[in-house]
């Protein structure tokens, strides 16, 4: 067994994007901060509705899936396909924009908690122009398990083995095998997991700091902070004197050149051009 240890700490950006929706952006702040496959991770929580409320109007993707998560508050999202899917408090959603998608997410709330996230997760060179695709997940389809030592994990993608249980989430992606956590761990408390060798893996702890304890040292994350993990087949993780609550994400990376602009990724600058091209064109879809 080889265990994890934090290698690298990403403080988040304060920023917004769509119509102006604040959020804090860990991954992808930075074309050079991103985590292969894993190209942006934001998280949005505001109780002000004028943080949210313009919501994320029409726009394109390309080459690329994303998925997203709500802990509290309703969104609605809207696609060229006519898919319509309910974002509420505990659902998550995932999208292939492969070789495009054209959406929007709105807010169907004007008041009280919006808080969830958004992670993009690449696409294989030979995937980005497959055909869109789309899932809308109920909360009540992702298996929740109260965790022996106390504390609870939610499994949103992938596989895992937890308290001598496999469990399997809604979301299985194809090419880089994600695995999406939601974990809840009471002060004071470890958990160990077992993790593929050689997958990258971050941690996301968003209400109250974690430690990432390996054989040698311990790594702490405060809040908000995203923490790239270095290979290994085990992770413990500790919560301190306060309760932690934390994203636990990791995929297979590809290993390919990334060549990015806005919401297109793409491998060559060619490929970028001709996404622009298409889209200007009206052959996007
Ligand atoms: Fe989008």
């Amino acid at each position: 067994m080889s265990k994890r240890s934090l290698q690298q700490v990403i403080t988040p950006l304060a920023t917004s994007d769509g119509g102006g929706v604040k959020l804090l952006r860990s991954l992808g702040q930075q074309q050079t901060l991103r985590w292969d496959p894993f190209l942006m991770l934001d998280e949005f929580s505001s109780t002000h509705a004028e943080d949210y409320i313009a919501g994320f109007p029409d726009h394109p993707h390309r080459g690329f899936e994303t998925v997203t998560y709500m802990l509290d508050g309703h969104m609605l999202h809207r696609d060229h396909l006519g898919h319509q899917g309910h974002l509420r408090s505990g659902s998550a959603q995932w999208m292939s924009a492969g070789r495009g998608i054209i959406h929007s997410e709105m807010p169907q709330q004007d008041s009280g908690r919006m808080r969830g996230f958004q992670l993009w997760i690449n696409l294989p060179a030979k995937d980005k122009m497959q055909p869109a695709a789309y899932l809308d997940i109920d909360p009540e389809q992702i298996p929740l398990i109260a965790l022996s030592q106390g504390g609870q994990l939610k499994i949103i993608a992938g596989h895992v083995t937890v308290d001598q249980q496999q469990l399997a989430g809604p979301i299985q992606t194809q090419s880089t095998e994600l695995l999406f956590l939601d974990v809840r761990l009471p002060p004071a408390t470890q958990l160990t997991l077992p993790l593929k060798q050689t997958d990258n893996a971050l941690v996301y702890p968003y209400e109250g700091p974690l430690v990432i304890a390996s054989e040698t040292e311990s790594g702490l994350l405060e809040t908000h902070q995203a923490g790239l993990l270095s290979a290994g087949d085990s992770l413990t993780l500790q919560a301190g004197s306060e309760a932690s609550a934390f994203l636990l994400l990791a995929g297979k990376p590809l290993r390919e050149p990334v060549v990015q602009h806005g919401p297109f990724v793409m491998n060559s600058r060619e490929e970028i051009e001709q996404a622009i091209a298409d889209y200007r064109n009206g052959r996007f879809v």
